[in-house]
């Protein structure tokens, strides 16, 4: 869940072998506990059972749950299909595989069935694959139908409540590969799959019996081929290595003489590098037995890696679909499978803790993660453990899903395996069994660097919930993890522990199926009743200036499941009085918390205390919209129609046909009206006028043309929400030419994310564009491909830049073999930067009139490569903030960037690396805003020391930017954050639309 594990792939050295430290006893014993694991009258795989003992490192890395397969004439096993059992080394499946699969077992017995739920990015099948006893699956739709009762209980009786519970068996959702990069659960939900739907021992039996189990697969399908391919092009790529390693001691054996006469002739330079093996210093032997790190593969799905899972907005189309599938399904249960701990974290919940959740929820996760600590405690297994980095603050990850509508949200962080030669392992072991030698605490010291990279995303907030990483026994970890457990980790010790505590959570169901159902039936009727008995009692968002971002605002709170009503009449409440046609929630509804949740102030409870990640989401700070808390119960009373849609028309007025004004009231949607019709003539105020009552702001639109382009341009201000008015004759007032800039996105080829936010937010508004990369930037003649160069949310900083390839390509390219590398961009070598040449290739750039965006770390390039004038960044000391949403205040109302700004304070998103400018005197005029600052400032969320941002600047126009040209904008902030802050968008659009112009005002000084 945490940190990138993409390329973290780890490959057996003999190096590495050596340094094992092994001293264990086999527990034997201990698998008795549980005589009902198996069916003595069930024929068990041979093969698999001599599998499973070769690959489980260490029996106390399996348990009695998993160390056979039943073969059931009829249905394939994974191997039947797949060609190999689940956790061979050196191994992974490919989405079409694993579907492949799953279809032949849905085909084989009726204990399976698969169900579409929608299509990926790049079009892949995303399906739910359901498991249990023939007769469940036989009356699957009508449990449905009794789940979502039971999840929206409003007009049942107690009776029929308690007959819905008694005839209802409960749902238990799993997901695996929502990070590709934590590859486990993919390969092991298959085979758990096939052992629910096949083994007839009373432990899998009662679990058939008494619970639906679904599944998603793989939850980011694109993802996880690219994935794939990248591992398979690892191996290739390490057996290279290996054998120029092999050639190279080969020839280090022959003599130096030997070497110079061979080299005679037409030689190679590297050669004769390679040939030096024998005179290398010990540093340098250390340096070739462990090779650079791979880079990771730049990207997995289409837009955001690990991002999939802080998507609160639910704006990817992988989220969307799960999301969407819940509604339709409501299991009470949802168990998303992560791979970034050690052995194995079951999550339990953890401060701060959203008192929006229910206080039975946090029971239950205790509960589930306790009970399965205790049963793999029971089979001897090591690293087991609850209570570690991951509290229940944000609503914002996938799982939440589930908690959000009053279910159950379960998570691991298993250990990712690694690929190690088990033989010589075991043979290394044997020798080193009896003493402790040095190499063996290098091999402990490489461990703990190694937890420490793995958990530091949290460890540097010093995580409070628990130590995750640490290998001492605690009162939360039974079983330490033992020196060596994780470079040992096989694939297969993967699975079993995946697999082992999945099937304890089952397990637990099982034998509390009804009290599973009865909690999900409390917490949805506590939902409802606390909106009637406690404030608030709803939110009402009245029509106001810019509708379109309400709009999209609106779109987020119905696809989360929360109704949404219109006023049939105007209301008068103790809060004011609102028109007829306001939008509004109320609170006395089953996802009545969630609605407050999002739409509330967040106010964090400790700053002592650090969350994972969001502290402050506030919708309405977020969008800029205003959102009304209504403490006044009687908003409950208040009539209403439900909406399904909240789409909202936009409106022309006047019929006049001189032009077509266009008022920029704010809406994000003005960039999109420019490029749907980019080749229409327009131009952009700078000065406010009224037409027909419409006040039309500085940046509003002057669009002429024919009067089928005038109908165009009507019809499209309807489609997007716009306000408009057909003039009789234009107005005589400053403007300047509204030209549709040529746009690219400059990104690196490492930590593609944040900026993948942009890519995915162009996409959206319709903002077309070219990805490129140093590549492109290295060849020069940038300004005559494009006009605006957006530099996002990457650190373009003096090294990566600078930054020299590494000796040996790296290529991202798609191939024959690997058909989902050198996707969004190919590339020979990921490695170096685009050096001077494209600094110079910038530089030309800017002086041809060019337009430099940049935002967040990205103000690293032209600061450090002088295009920033007397800008430099500054970090704020003593300030501890966890993305709070803060207030910002407008240096310049008149620049372009603030076009459509109603107020010259405004909410913004304070990012994680706090960064503001320090601007010589000779710039101040060019600073465009700054942070408020001081504790009154903090809208939502955690900051402390929020004083010392008072009156930082954190947006510039540095302009012009170099020999007297271009324009260099500079935004220390991150405008687009992850779909959250629709209400800093317009400063990336505005800045685009208005790429060549300054205020009139400005220039004239
Ligand atoms: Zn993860």
């Amino acid at each position: 869940m945490s940190v990138e594990a993409a390329g973290r792939f780890r490959f057996a050295t003999t190096a590495l072998l050596s340094m094992f430290l092994l001293l264990f006893v086999a527990p034997a014993g201990a698998q008795r506990v549980a005589s009902d694991t198996q069916d003595p009258g069930q024929v068990m795989d041979e093969d698999f059972a001599a599998f499973f003992a070769k690959w489980t490192s260490e029996p106390r890395y399996g348990s009695p749950l998993v160390d056979h397969l039943p073969v059931v004439s009829g249905i394939p096993m994974p191997k039947d299909v797949l060609g190999h059992h689940i956790g061979a080394t050196e191994t992974l499946t490919y989405y079409e595989d694993i579907l492949r699969y799953y279809r032949a077992l849905a085909e084989a017995t009726p204990r399976v069935q698969i169900e579409s739920i929608g299509s990926s990015d790049e079009g892949r099948d995303m399906v739910v694959v359901w498991v249990s006893s023939e007769e469940n699956l036989a009356g699957l739709e009508h449990n449905r139908e009794n789940l979502a009762r039971i999840a929206d209980p409003r007009g049942l009786s107690e009776a029929e409540v308690q007959r819905v519970l008694n005839t209802t068996t409960p749902n238990y959702h799993l997901i695996g590969g929502l990070h590709s990069g934590e590859t486990g659960a993919p390969e092991a939900l298959m085979e758990m799959v096939y052992r629910l739907a096949t083994e007839t021992s009373p432990f899998i039996t009662r679990i058939r019996d008494n619970v639906i189990v679904s599944v998603t697969p793989v939850a980011d399908p694109d993802g996880r081929d690219r994935i794939v391919d990248w591992f398979y092009s690892g191996l290739e790529r390490q057996a290279e290595l290996d054998a120029e390693k092999a050639a190279k001691e080969e020839a280090a054996k022959d003599s130096v003489a030997a070497e110079a006469e061979a080299l005679e002739g037409d030689t190679v330079a590297a050669e004769a590098g390679a040939l030096e093996g024998d005179s290398l210093t010990a540093e340098e032997e250390e340096e070739e037995a462990r090779p650079p790190r791979r880079p990771s593969v730049p990207y997995w799905g289409t837009y955001v890696l690990h991002d999939n899972n802080r998507d609160i907005n639910l704006s990817q189309v992988i989220v969307r679909a799960l999301t969407d599938w819940y509604f339709t399904a409501f299991p009470p249960i949802m168990h998303d499978l992560h791979e970034s701990g050690t052995l194995l974290y079951t999550y339990s919940g953890g401060p701060p803790q959203n008192p929006n959740l229910d206080p039975v929820l946090f029971g239950e996760l205790s509960w589930f993660s306790n009970w399965e600590m205790t049963q793999m405690a029971k089979w001897n297994m090591p690293g087991v453990y609850t209570h570690s980095f991951m509290d229940a603050w944000s609503p914002g990850y996938l799982g939440s899903v589930v908690y959000n509508h009053n279910g159950l949200m379960r998570m691991y962080e298993t250990q990712s395996p690694r690929d190690i030669d088990v033989d010589s392992l075991r043979a290394a072991r044997l020798e080193e069994e009896a003493s402790e030698d040095e190499e063996g605490e290098e091999g402990q010291e490489e461990e703990e660097a190694d937890s420490v990279s793995l958990f530091r995303s949290t460890q540097h907030l010093g995580a409070p919930t628990g130590r995750g990483g640490s290998q001492e026994r605690e009162w939360y970890r039974g079983h330490p993890v033992p020196d060596d457990a994780v470079q040992t980790f096989t694939r297969r010790n993967n699975v079993n522990y995946i697999q082992t505590g999945v099937l304890s959570a089952l397990q637990l169901t099982a034998m509390a199926p009804r009290t599973v159902l009865e909690n999900f039936y409390i917490k949805s009727r506590n939902s409802i009743k606390e909106g009637r008995d406690e404030p608030p009692f709803g939110y009402v968002i009245p029509l106001q200036r810019d509708m379109t971002r309400v709009t999209r605002l609106l779109e987020v709170i119905r696809a989360q499941g929360i109704e949404v009503g219109r006023l049939n009449e105007e209301i008068e409440l103790e809060e004011g009085t609102f028109p007829e046609g306001s939008y509004l929630i109320k609170l006395d509804q089953p996802y009545g918390r969630l609605a407050k949740n999002l739409l509330e102030v967040q106010y964090y409870p400790d700053p002592d205390l650090r969350t994972y990640d969001d502290s402050g989401w506030t919708m309405g700070y977020a969008f800029n919209a205003e959102v009304e808390e209504i403490g006044d119960p009687s908003v409950l009373e208040a009539e209403t129609t439900l909406v399904d849609v909240a789409g909202f028309e936009g409106e022309v007025k006047g019929d006049g046909s001189a032009g077509l004004a266009v008022a920029h009231l704010g809406s994000t949607n003005m960039v999109t009206f420019r490029y749907r019709l980019r080749e229409l003539d327009m131009r952009i105020t700078e000065e406010s006028f009224t037409s027909e009552d419409q006040d039309f702001p500085p940046g509003s639109y002057l669009v002429t043309g024919t009067s089928e382009e005038m109908a165009r341009a009507q019809t499209e201000v309807l489609d997007l929400g716009l306000t408009a008015s057909a003039l009789e004759e234009l107005p005589e007032v400053r403007s300047h030419d509204g030209d549709a800039p040529r746009i690219a996105i400059y990104s690196e080829w490492q930590r593609t994310q944040e900026m993948g936010w942009y890519r995915h937010a162009f996409d959206q508004f319709e903002i077309p564009f070219d990805l490129i990369y140093k590549e492109r930037v290295a060849e020069g003649s940038l300004g005559s491909q494009y006009d605006v160069i957006l530099m996002a949310a990457q650190n373009v900083n003096r090294d990566a830049v600078l930054a020299e390839p590494a000796d040996r390509p790296e290529p991202y390219q798609q191939s024959e073999k690997y058909r989902y590398l050198g996707m969004y961009g190919s590339t020979p070598d990921l490695t170096g930067g685009f050096g001077e040449e494209g600094v110079e290739a910038f530089e030309e750039f800017l002086e041809g009139g060019g337009t430099l965006v940049t935002t967040a770390q990205a103000v690293s390039f032209p600061i450090e490569f002088g295009f920033a004038r007397t800008v430099y960044t500054e970090r704020p000391e003593d300030v501890r903030a966890q993305k709070p949403l803060v207030q910002a205040v407008i240096s310049n109302m008149d620049h372009p960037v603030f076009y459509g700004f109603a107020d010259s304070i405004y909410p913004m998103k304070y990012g994680q690396g706090p960064v503001a400018f320090r601007v010589g005197v000779a710039d101040e005029d060019r600073v465009l805003a700054r942070y408020v600052g001081g504790e009154e400032s903090v809208l939502s969320g955690l900051m402390d020391g929020a004083e010392n941002i008072a009156g930082k600047a954190f947006a510039v126009d540095s302009r012009p930017a170099h020999n007297g040209g271009g324009r260099v904008l500079m935004f220390a902030n991150n405008p687009m954050y992850r779909w959250q802050n629709h209400g800093e968008f317009n400063l990336v659009f505005n800045s685009i639309l208005n790429w060549n112009d300054a205020p009139k005002k400005e220039e004239e000084k």
